[in-house]
């Protein structure tokens, strides 16, 4: 301020200098006269230009001048500068906060005190089937339509959060959204949504998987129990005792079929991975399955006058197809079921037929056809759920418990192999199990074998 007001000074003593000199006292008052003009002049027009320069807000276009202008611009540029580095770590940080809640896996929607869209994220979006840009500020009410939302919104009552169907849902594919909403601010809401879709489906499986159980095991417990009470209470001659309990066996016997499939699937599910160093021999596998799938066909066709025709590979070709590395416990439980099925299935005088090849690319086919009653084309996505059955009674009659394709199709995915079903209402069915090549280790064949092994496999 002082270097101004002698600025003002100087310009004032020059003015008058320059009056004196050239007329006198006269000159002097009237050139320090003109010298303060021009002073406030200058001093006018500096202003003029920072003034118009803040209007403008333009940084890049400072005003180069000097003296107090000169140095307010300066000062103010340089505020200008730092709120502008603020404001731009601000923009950077929110849009850090909003890529951040874009990727979180739920819907978030902001809502004003109104309960209009401030923000919302993509999953919101689709969830509700907002336009992210266009919805801004609309009002959740009249893009959210469902009655159940909007009385939750209206009971201020947030505690718990609330289930509604989502945007794509149809009778077939329902999509179940779960909602909560969380006050804050000045009235504000934070709108959580969640696809809760997957976890309603596992607890309903899980409901008619409990309900399915008790019913599977209180059947025959109720059979059984029926029996011990006509044991206790009426008096029977041998013969008859005898016969009840063989059909208390029966029963007794059926539960623990279930029991046993039970602990099967949960031990697949509880299990880690099958690994790579357990080699067991294909012949022995297949040396077992042909023994129980016999017995099980000698018993299911004692009574009648035909028998079942089963056919299975020869125990020589076997040994050539070497060893598959997995559980040999799963890998056997995959084979005999699928045998099994097909004995149980297959009418007597029907044949069954069971094949083990390999393939040009390393791969082996189990496969093992029937010519039973075959599966209608709707039933098949659904035999390998548990105790799906198409023909319950048949199921039961033979020992079923309706888990056994839900444990071959376990067993099979566990060691990277694929399950094939292929069947015709009134001819029969073909189930194959196609085994990946580094699970399996077939035994070297001398040069000239080799050749004619491979020619033997491309012709098949
Ligand atoms: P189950 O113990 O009842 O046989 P599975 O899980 O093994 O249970 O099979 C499910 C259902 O698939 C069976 O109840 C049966 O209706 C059908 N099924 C399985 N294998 C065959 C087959 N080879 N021929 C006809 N139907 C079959």
């Amino acid at each position: 301020m002082l270097w101004r007001f002698g600025y003002f000074l100087a310009w004032q003593l020059a003015g008058g200098a320059f009056g004196w000199w050239l007329e006198g006292p006269w000159g002097a008052v009237l050139g320090a006269a003109v010298a303060a003009w021009l002073w406030f002049g200058g001093d006018l027009w500096r202003g003029a230009r920072v003034l118009r320069w803040l209007r403008s807000g333009d940084l890049s276009a400072t005003p180069s001048t000097f003296g107090m202008w000169g140095e307010a611009a300066d000062r103010a540029r340089r505020l200008l500068r730092q709120h502008q580095a603020q404001v731009k770590q601000s923009e950077d940080r929110l849009q850090e906060i909003l890529a951040a809640l874009q990727a979180t896996p739920n819907g978030i929607v902001l809502l004003d005190a109104e309960g209009h869209i401030e923000w919302c994220n993509q999953i919101a979006a689709a969830q509700f089937g907002f336009d992210a840009q266009r919805d801004v500020m609309q009002f959740i009410g009249n893009l959210v339509r469902d009655p159940d939302f909007s009385a939750y919104y209206a009971s201020q009552n947030y505690i718990h959060d609330m289930v509604l169907c989502g945007r794509d849902s149809t009778p077939s594919r329902p999509v179940r959204i779960s909602v909560h909403l969380h006050p804050y601010g000045d009235g504000r809401k934070l709108l959580l949504s969640r696809d809760v879709t997957a976890l309603e489906q596992a607890d309903a499986m899980r409901r008619d998987f409990v309900a399915n159980v008790s019913h599977e095991i209180r059947t025959p417990l109720t059979v059984l129990t029926g029996f011990v009470e006509t044991l206790q209470t009426l008096p029977l001659d041998a013969g008859e005792r005898a016969r009840y309990l063989a059909m208390m066996a029966q029963q007794a016997a059926r539960m623990q079929n279930v029991v046993h499939d039970l602990l099967t699937l949960s031990r697949l599910e509880g299990s880690p991975l099958p690994g790579m160093s357990e080699w067991t021999p294909v012949q022995a596998l297949m040396q077992r399955c042909e023994d129980e799938g016999r017995a099980l066909s000698a018993v299911l066709t004692q009574n009648h006058h035909r028998r079942h025709v089963l056919q299975f590979p020869d125990a020589q070709d076997l040994r050539a197809e070497g060893e598959i590395a997995g559980v040999p416990s799963e890998l056997q439980s995959v084979l005999s079921n699928l045998i099994s099925n097909a004995v149980r299935y297959t009418p007597a005088g029907g044949t069954i037929t069971v094949q083990w090849r390999h393939t040009p690319d390393g791969k082996a086919i189990f496969s093992v056809s029937d010519t039973g009653p075959g599966i209608a084309p709707e039933h098949i996505p659904r035999i390998t759920e548990r105790f799906y059955r198409v023909d319950r009674s048949r199921s039961r009659e033979t020992g079923g418990t309706g888990l056994g394709l839900a444990i071959v199709k376990h067993a099979v995915q566990r060691h990277g192999a694929k399950l094939d079903i292929a069947s015709e209402v009134g001819k029969g069915s073909v189930f194959s199990v196609t085994f990946p090549a580094n699970r399996l280790r077939r035994p070297a064949l001398p040069d000239g074998l080799q050749s004619t092994a491979l020619a033997q496999t491309a012709l098949r």
